[in-house]
C-alpha cells in the first residue's frame, strides 16, 4: 500500500521509534497523545477498517489485543487500567486506513460521546 502512512512506518521509510516489534506487529507512540499513555499497535498486514478482518485474521487481531495487554504491563498500566480502542471509519474517528489498536492509560478516562 504505496500511500499508507502505517505501511511507511512499518517498511522503516519513515522513521519511527518502535516500542515493541515482532513479526506481525508493531507498536509505537502516538504523535498526539490523549493522555499520559496512549501508544498504537499496528498490524504488519495492511487491513483498512476492522470491516475488512476476514476469517484468516482472527488469530492476528486476538493477538493485537494479548500484545497490548503485554505491554500495559511494561508501561506500568495493568493495575490502574487502560482503555483498548478500534475506530473504525468517519463516525469512529478514524484517520489512518490500516488497522491499529489505541491502547490509552496512565489516567482515569473520561467516557466519549
Ligand atoms: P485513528 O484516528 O484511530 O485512525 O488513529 C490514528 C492515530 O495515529 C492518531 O491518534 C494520530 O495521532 C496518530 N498518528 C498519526 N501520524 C502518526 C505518526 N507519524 N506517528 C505516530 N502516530 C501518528
Ligand atoms: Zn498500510
Amino acid at each position: 500500500m504505496e500511500d499508507c502512512l502505517f505501511c511507511k512506518i512499518i517498511n522503516k521509510q519513515i522513521k519511527s521509534e518502535f516500542v515493541y516489534e515482532d513479526d506481525d506487529l508493531v507498536c509505537i507512540k502516538d504523535i498526539h497523545p490523549q493522555a499520559p499513555i496512549h501508544l498504537l499497535i499496528i498490524s504488519k498486514k495492511h487491513i483498512s477498517t476492522v470491516l475488512d478482518i476476514s476469517e484468516e485474521d482472527e488469530k492476528l487481531i486476538g493477538k493485537i489485543v494479548r500484545i497490548a495487554t503485554k505491554i500495559s504491563k511494561q508501561f506500568n498500566i495493568d493495575e490502574s487500567g487502560f482503555r483498548l480502542i478500534f475506530n473504525c471509519k468517519k463516525d469512529g474517528g478514524q484517520t489512518i486506513y490500516h488497522i491499529h489498536l489505541h491502547l490509552i492509560g496512565g489516567k482515569r478516562l473520561k467516557w466519549t460521546q
